[in-house]
């Protein structure tokens, strides 16, 4: 149905439901930079499939159905809207090169921000304003993903924090139902996340998106950290 940078989406004979096969490529950069890194699709899937569970858990409604292998996983099938909504906790990438801050400053309460999901305009960041002009979504639904994304932010600083790792900033996407309802979609991972241990080691993509070394020891220890605190394993 749809070949993304990190994932691919079929059909399935379900129509309410689509497959999600998590890609072993990685990309910086809008694309400009780009690696196979064997193994990167099976841990993302993984520990996206244990943090879904997990929010699924808190009441938090996602698309996440279940694990179906290594690689892949079972969603509700939903219509993304085409925006990016970071939360922040502490400056960090884009923020810190827009406002020529230091990383690591926390905020006094959490940012949330649009960026408009479009690859020939390098994902903008976009207002309130900007978001009913495009109609990507009304501002009853502006209040909803600002809520959810917090809603969600709350789960996850604690899930991290039990594996020793600051959550400092994370992207999520939303889709609609059929029915117009809004849930939680797409991935949570290191790949969507800034995470940072006790000694503030970047343990997320900005190790490949700065050339700091190989992810994937990093991400394996992120998978078996969160597997044998919320698995037992
Ligand atoms: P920033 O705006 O500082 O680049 O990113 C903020 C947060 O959102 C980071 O955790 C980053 O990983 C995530 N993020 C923002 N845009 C993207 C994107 O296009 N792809 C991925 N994988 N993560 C993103």
């Amino acid at each position: 149905m749809y070949e993304g940078k990190a994932k691919n989406i079929y059909s399935t004979d379900d129509e309410q439901l689509v497959i999600a096969e998590y890609k072993d490529q990685a990309t910086a950069l809008n694309g400009k930079k780009k690696d196979q890194i064997s193994g990167k699709g099976a841990l993302n899937n993984q520990i996206t499939s244990l943090i879904f569970r997990e929010l699924n858990r808190h009441g938090i409604e996602t698309h996440f159905v279940k694990q179906i292998s290594k690689t892949e996983q079972l969603n509700t099938k939903v219509e993304i809207i085409p925006l990016e909504v970071v939360v922040r906790y502490y400056t960090a990438g884009s923020f810190s090169k827009r406002f020529d801050l230091a990383e690591g400053i926390k905020f006094k309460t959490p940012l949330v921000e649009f960026y408009y999901k479009n690859d020939a305009l390098d994902d903008p960041f976009i207002n309130d304003e900007h978001v009913k002009f495009l109609e990507i979504a009304t501002d009853e639904e502006i209040a909803i993903l600002k809520e959810k994304a917090l809603a969600v932010g709350a789960v996850l600083t604690e899930l991290f924090s039990q594996i020793e790792l600051k959550l400092i900033d994370f992207k999520l996407e939303f889709g609609r139902l059929p029915d117009g309802r809004i849930i939680l979609a797409d991935e949570i991972s290191p790949d969507t996340s800034r995470l940072w241990d006790a000694d503030n080691n970047h343990v997320d993509k900005d190790i490949y998106r700065r050339d700091l070394g190989d992810i994937i020891p990093i991400y394996q220890r992120v998978l078996d950290d969160l597997q044998t605190k919320f698995e037992g394993k």
